[in-house]
């Protein structure tokens, strides 16, 4: 991967003697890979000068793709000026974090209106393709893309890029979650642990640090990370190199080397070297492959289709005493035009989410409540909330109350807070469980089934003719591209027969079977786009992309040990009749479970 630094600058373009070296324009960085997919981070005023560069240069190959952090100023204020977005024979993908309200192409529009300038969004000649992003992971050409929410005043999103056998990570704007991190000292947890595992292996951060540790104290909450927190969350992580970024405006070239050097006299000596040094206009960095292990994925989440299901009618349910914090809340849901429901306390609250049925919980952790020891029983037992995924945000005073309580929610909202960050944190929660999709719950007879499944000894057993014909009768019968025996143990589901699907087994969690052995009963899927439950699983939104689904339970004795099942890629429905023939092949299924393991050696 070739890495081309176009703008490092933070908030304001800041050309003059003093920003010589380190450059003044905003951020925008260039990613080549060896297959010659061009990825462009950011469109700050740095972008102008990339896109004179493209122009002299690159006269076949016209495309490439843009993934723009948020939509702050100075990470989009080149868009105007990028001569490439007006030549008809060029064209881009345009990626941003998906919103609430606004659509990303209403959003970039909105700068390039007549009073700002004279061409509108729409004229500009080349085809520009929007995609709008939540948290997860998407393909573009030879790279692989990995979205991360950040902690700042706009909804942002970090990205890392994985290609040619390495791994670069863009997180910028980001401020530490837990401000005693800020010191770059402190344990770390929560969501700053997993920013860190975010970067883990990295053979190149490009990180926020805009503020050092002193001037922090007075920036809190603007949303922008310390040098110190970046080397603590790189070091923590075993990235390899360390591009400081978003220097400060008033940052001149002497001070930006300042930084740099006690940034390294603080680290020297330590193992594993960390490479650190700042981001500068111009600077080209060739990423080899490294034989670094990288961090085994765990999130695949993505959805990178504007058309999705949309969040429709979001609805809030808050218990929070302090009039204050209740009163910033609220004005940061009416921004985004989402309905508030409150409740006296944390008790009445939880009480209520099943009935109200709300798309996010915000409860406060305050002393005159019941308190907090009791939000915390509440959470822990998990009263049927958790269990049907509801996120939940809790206020808290100040971050010891954090620390202290650990409690198991997605997020926690410090006093103070501004409307505006209130608002990005509203967002995240409501984005990140919307576009989730429904996990099936464990079966009420979990560990019996599991030892009737385990009992059977054909977990991972080689494919057999007697599963295999049953398989093949349902994809010709059903006329569908693929059918499975799929058997549900404890973390994965496990084919015993399938027919046209390239995998053995695929996690739980993303598992539709597992839906169906929790019913016990047919499950039929027509269209998963239209079905919530589905609709963004991974099994949807990649390959093998589900639509239809169609699954019998297979039981062993009393319990649902899996299913026969058949699928297809597009949508489709099935009568009456035909599910009582899929019945009949799934007995058939049950029938040659039932009989003893042939003995092979
Ligand atoms: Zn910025
Ligand atoms: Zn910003």
């Amino acid at each position: 991967m070739h890495v081309h630094f176009w703008g490092t600058r933070g908030s304001l373009p800041k050309p003059g003697p003093e920003t010589l070296r380190f450059g003044g324009n905003t951020s925008c960085v260039e990613v080549r890979t060896a297959a010659g997919t061009r990825i462009i981070l950011d469109c700050g005023s740095g972008l102008h000068a990339l896109g004179q560069v493209l122009m002299a240069t690159e006269k076949l190959r016209r495309k490439g793709h843009i993934l723009v952090s948020h939509t702050h100023w100075d990470h989009i204020q080149g868009i105007p000026f990028f001569t490439p977005f007006f030549v008809p024979d060029y064209e881009w993908d345009i990626y941003a974090p998906r919103g609430i309200g606004q659509s990303l192409q209403e959003t970039l529009a909105g700068q390039m209106q007549y009073a700002y300038f004279p061409v509108r969004l729409d004229d500009m000649g080349a085809e520009i393709r929007y995609h709008e992003l939540v948290e997860g992971e998407f393909q573009i050409d030879d790279v692989t893309v990995r979205t991360r929410y950040l902690n700042h005043t706009a909804l942002t999103l970090g990205f890392r890029l994985e290609a040619d056998g390495a791994a670069l990570v863009y997180a910028s704007d980001h401020e530490p979650f837990s401000r005693d991190l800020a010191s770059g000292n402190g344990h770390i947890r929560g969501e700053d642990r997993q920013h860190c595992e975010f970067l883990a292996g990295a053979d190149l951060v490009i990180h926020d640090a805009q503020f050092t540790l002193s001037e922090y104290a007075s920036k809190i909450g603007w949303g922008h990370s310390t040098v110190e927190y970046a080397v603590a969350m790189c070091r923590a992580g075993g990235a390899a190199r360390l591009a400081l970024t978003h220097h400060d405006p008033l940052r001149t070239d002497n001070a930006v080397d300042q930084i740099v050097k006690e940034a390294r006299d603080a680290q020297s000596g330590t193992e594993p070297p960390l490479d650190i040094f700042a981001a500068a206009e111009g600077l080209e960095i060739e990423l080899k492959s490294s034989d670094r292990a990288l961090p085994r994925r765990t999130i695949i989440n993505a959805d990178t289709s504007a058309d999705s299901i949309a969040l429709t009618n979001p609805l809030l349910l808050m218990a929070v005493e302090d009039p204050v914090a209740a009163s910033t809340i609220r004005e940061a849901a009416r921004a985004d035009d989402i309905a508030v429901v409150q409740a006296a306390n944390v008790r009445q609250a939880l009480a209520t989410a099943q009935a109200v049925k709300p798309s996010l919980i915000i409860l406060g952790c305050e002393k005159s409540d019941v308190g907090s020891r009791w939000l915390n029983e509440a959470l822990r037992e998990g009263d049927g909330t958790r269990a049907h995924d509801i996120p939940i945000i809790v206020v808290a005073d100040d971050q010891d109350e954090v620390t202290r309580t650990a409690l198991p929610v997605l997020e926690w909202l410090i006093k103070p807070f501004s409307p505006a960050y209130a608002r990005t944190r509203i967002r995240a929660g409501l984005l990140r469980t919307a576009c989730r999709w429904e996990r099936a719950l464990a079966t009420q007879d979990e560990e019996r089934r599991l030892a009737a499944l385990n009992d059977l000894g054909i977990l991972d057993t080689p494919a057999e003719e007697r599963f295999d014909r049953i398989t093949r009768l349902a994809a010709s019968i059903f006329k569908v591209p693929m059918a499975l025996v799929s058997l549900v143990d404890r973390e994965r589901q496990w084919f015993k027969s399938a027919r046209g699907l390239d995998l053995s087994e695929t996690p739980r969690e993303t598992s539709f079977c597992a839906h169906a052995i929790n019913s016990r009963e047919v499950l039929v899927i027509p269209d998963t786009f239209q079905d919530l439950r589905f609709a963004d699983n991974p099994l949807v939104t990649h390959e093998p992309r589900i639509r239809f689904y169609a699954g019998c339970p297979i039981f062993v004795g009393a319990h649902c040990v899996g299913t026969l099942c058949v699928l297809d890629n597009r949508p489709r429905q099935i009568d009456a009749e035909a599910v009582s023939l899929l019945c009949d092949l799934a007995a058939l299924a049950e029938f040659e479970l039932a009989q003893p393991q042939p003995i092979t050696n």
